[in-house]
């Protein structure tokens, strides 16, 4: 096999991480690395799974993307600021929460004398619309 010069292993690098970058940011469901592999091959059919995880733990570890575990797997979001995650126990649907309760908890800690760096809250039920098929929430 061809063994790729130094240069342009680099290269195909920065491209499989911009395009894994530009998939995760155009994505607003918070997909698994597997679905982010099946977007991402659209644009680079030869990425593997195994490159598209480790470009994900080197953005996250940037600061660049955020990961999130729900039942034990990760997902990604390229939103990286302060907000939190409703979890549909039923579809699994997995949506952004805003709420000035957290601010309000967090400085309750932080009198306590601890140095919060981070927080986030996982809300678990049933979207609006899965509430709505089980006609438990009627207009
Ligand atoms: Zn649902
Ligand atoms: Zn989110």
């Amino acid at each position: 096999m061809e063994k790729l010069e130094t240069g342009k292993r680099k290269k195909r690098n920065t491209r499989q991480k911009a395009v894994v970058y530009q998939v995760v940011l155009d994505s607003h469901d918070h997909p698994t690395a597997e679905k982010i592999y099946e977007r991402a091959k659209k644009e680079l059919p030869n990425i593997s799974l195994g490159t598209v995880y480790r470009v994900l733990k080197d953005l996250a570890q940037e600061g660049r993307i955020k990961e999130i575990i729900v039942n034990k797997q990760s997902h990604f979001e390229g939103r990286t600021d302060f907000h939190h995650h409703f979890i549909c126990k039923s579809c699994g649907r997995i949506e952004d929460v805003e709420t000035p309760l957290c601010r309000y908890t967090c400085r309750k800690v932080e009198q306590k004398g601890y140095v919060v760096e981070d927080i986030e809250y996982k809300f678990y039920g049933l979207c609006s619309k899965c509430a709505h098929k089980k006609g438990i929430l009627k207009e």
